[in-house]
């Protein structure tokens, strides 16, 4: 038997060419598009501008997926984090940051990550399976739902669980999903893509019709360092990737993003930051400094505030754009590189349920 398809995961044009094959009439592609994207409906009885006897029909043919809400925590600084459980069981994390000053989604690509860098507790994890474009898209549709957002602008990262680049076909057709005006209609503005520097892909991503704003994890600013810090460094190096960054188009009154997590005494010396301002001439980039969000079992130690703001003195000196990303979310685990699912987690399921009906959950 095969598996029936799943409408959520379709963009208008393949949406239409579906409808079409199993009988019906083209436009109601686009009346279903619009219900699940831009309306969060996903319930095709509800749909009420299809005939009965379309609904029914279809309701038999086709499936519309839709992340189920598992979990819900929310930070006192009001970052909500979703714990968010696919149609096969397995689980993922969807973070709502509010006021960086925008709203913003941060949303994943992968059930784990196969990148494996040394202080990121996703990667510990190792990888489970891709996203579909469905189950990508779909996290949004949740989020906006659940804090009731549907109706309010907000920005989309790409940085939550997994690496984008190595889920290339499903994050693309995602982000062309969400962009689409007759969907949530989410201009490629408002959606960054962070990657450690798959090569091959970052060529590919350049030629997109939908191209997000670009975030680089660069963390180091020497081949072994940066070896040991990103095992991918050893098949891409940082040398190729600052020559595809100087290669991207970047557009205009845009820059890339380039973040770099701060380890205490291991890459954020005075040298380091000079490194980094030689590394990035020529590039139109901006510094994003991460202090390390700690974790047990993560070897690495966070930097003082003082050693921060020397490393990001030295930058703004030598005419770098430099910002410090403020954790947020940390008391419930939902910091960039904290998200990592159940059942590798030391918490213990009845602390976790507590604070779910703390929270009223
Ligand atoms: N795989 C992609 C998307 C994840 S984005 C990427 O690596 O870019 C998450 C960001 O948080 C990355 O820059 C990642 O390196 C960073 N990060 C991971 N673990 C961290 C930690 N413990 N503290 C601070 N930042 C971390």
């Amino acid at each position: 038997m095969t598996a029936k398809i799943d409408l959520a995961g379709l963009e208008l044009h393949e949406l239409e060419q579906e409808l079409v094959r199993l009988g019906h009439p083209k436009f109601h592609g686009r009346q279903i598009f619009q219900w699940i994207h831009k309306r969060g409906i996903t319930d095709l009885a509800l749909m009420t501008d299809l005939g009965r006897e379309v609904r029914q029909q279809l309701s038999s043919e086709v499936e519309i997926h839709t992340p189920q809400v598992e979990g819900k925590e929310r930070s006192i600084d009001g970052t909500t984090k979703l714990l968010l459980r696919l149609s096969d069981g397995k689980q993922i994390e969807s973070v709502f940051i509010p006021d960086t000053p925008s709203q913003t989604f941060c949303i994943s690509t992968q059930v784990g990550c196969a990148m494996k860098c040394a202080f990121c507790l996703t990667g510990r994890m190792g990888i489970d399976r891709n996203l579909t474009a469905s189950e990508i898209a779909g996290q949004v549709r949740v989020l906006a739902r659940e804090l009731q957002m549907l109706d309010v602008r907000f920005n989309i990262v790409l940085m939550g669980m997994g690496e984008p680049l190595h889920n290339y076909e499903a994050t693309m057709k995602a982000l062309r999903i969400l962009n689409d005006e007759h969907g949530l209609a989410i201009s490629a503005r408002r959606i960054t893509l962070s990657t450690v520097g798959v090569l091959p892909a970052l060529e590919r991503l350049a030629t997109e019709p939908v191209m997000p704003n670009l975030a680089i994890s660069l963390h180091s600013t020497t081949e072994d360092q940066r070896d040991m810090l990103v095992p991918l460094n050893r098949k891409y190096g940082l040398k190729d990737l600052l020559d595809a960054c100087r290669r991207f188009p970047v557009k205009r009154r845009e820059r890339i993003t380039f973040e770099y997590v701060m380890l205490n005494e291991v890459n954020d010396t005075p040298e380091d930051a000079r490194r980094l301002v030689r590394l990035l001439h020529g590039i139109r980039g901006k510094v994003n400094l991460l202090p390390l969000n700690e974790a047990a079992g993560i070897p690495f130690d966070r930097p003082s505030d003082a050693r921060v703001n020397q490393f990001a003195r030295i930058l703004a000196d030598h005419g770098v754009t430099v910002s410090v990303r403020k954790s947020r979310g940390r008391d419930i685990r939902a910091a960039c590189g904290q998200l990592i699912t159940e059942s590798k987690k030391t918490q213990a399921p009845g602390r976790r349920l507590a604070s779910l009906m703390e929270q009223g959950a």
